[in-house]
């Protein structure tokens, strides 16, 4: 079988992709016409020149403009059903969705209607296409008063959805350490949920640590730059912290230069624990199948380094027991 159906078939987890940098421009188009938002857009295809970018601002502009296109309960729905299919097409059996209470909230989205839809899409992903999904709700460093508790709060509350797996930590990090919200991680921590922070994607060696040791992170989000302490390896190496790992989420955000100059195989080489993701992959133009190729082609990935990589995910995951199960039986005794 040739690689690119060898990929396809395999069946895949992913552990790192965000809701609303998930909404592709048929996506975006149907619910900016369903709620009078004005895109200057006659089609879907006219979103195009949208969905070009050059770096962080052009893609905090275009992730501002997802944002306004999402206001009912059945917006969220239908965003997470289209993520559901998305994934279904490409063998994703589980997924652990990253979504910013915050930033609906303060929009004036009503939190019951987002929780609302955010179960009914979960609902639909199981039923309509097989993919279970867990949440992460995720603190925004820059939006969020640290002392207001507002994500973990809403979490552990009664308006939370179904399927939250853990706590997250996302936006800017180079300004905002982690120990700004321990608090909030250790909330989250002492009711069972999983502390799941972006770190040591801008920022240096330091934010992972401070994650680490702080928030008592369970995975790290991207965390490439835990490459510039040697000693921060070795910790991450020695308690099998997984680190997610998303190349083109890297390269368009200019982290590193292009897809092939990222550290992914020194990453793996250095004896990490690495997941393969796609972070915002609407935005950033990809798909779980097209990562784990260009692991393949640009990183010496072997068939059986990819397949190890969603063993990993899938051991680091906190999907429900069945779907470990039928999952890793899958990996193991189905795909050759
Ligand atoms: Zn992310």
């Amino acid at each position: 079988m040739d690689i690119t159906s060898w990929i396809e078939c395999l069946p895949k987890v992913e552990l790192h992709v965000h809701l609303e940098g998930s909404l592709r421009p048929a996506t975006l188009f149907a619910l900016a016409r369903r709620n009078g938002v004005d895109l200057s857009a006659q089609s879907p295809d006219d979103l195009a020149a949208l969905y070009r970018f050059d770096g962080f601002d052009d893609f905090a502009r275009l992730f501002m403009t997802g944002l306004d296109v999402l206001r009912t309960a059945e917006d969220f729905a239908d965003t997470t059903a289209a993520l559901a299919a998305e994934l279904a097409a490409q063998n994703v059996r589980y997924a652990e969705v990253t979504t910013t209470p915050l930033h609906h909230h303060r929009r004036g989205v009503a939190l019951e209607a987002y929780a609302a839809g955010l179960e009914e899409g979960r609902r639909r992903a199981r039923t309509d296409h097989g993919v279970e999904l867990g949440w992460i709700c995720d603190i925004s460093r820059e939006s969020e008063d640290p002392g207001s508790h507002f994500t973990v709060d809403f979490l552990l509350g009664r308006t939370a959805p179904q399927g939250i797996v853990g706590l997250g930590l996302g936006g800017v990090e180079t300004g905002f350490p982690p120990e700004l919200f321990a608090s909030s991680f250790a909330k989250a921590k002492a009711n069972g949920l999983a502390s799941l922070p972006h770190a040591g994607e801008t920022a240096g060696a330091e934010s992972v640590w401070g994650a680490l040791r702080t928030l008592k992170a369970d995975r790290i989000g991207h965390g490439i730059r835990c490459l510039d302490d040697p000693a921060l390896v070795a910790h991450l190496v020695e308690h099998r912290i997984p680190l997610e790992v998303a190349l083109s989420s890297n390269a368009s955000l200019k982290l590193v230069q292009d897809l092939s100059s990222h550290p992914l195989g020194d990453l793996a080489q250095a004896g990490l624990v690495v997941t393969l993701n796609t972070d915002d992959p609407a935005y950033f133009q990809t798909t779980l199948n097209q990562e784990l190729r260009a692991a393949h082609d640009l990183h010496g990935f072997t068939r059986q380094a990819l397949r190890d990589a969603q063993a990993a995910a899938l051991d680091a995951s906190y999907a429900p027991s069945a779907t470990k199960t039928a999952v890793h039986r899958e990996l193991t005794e189905v795909h050759p």
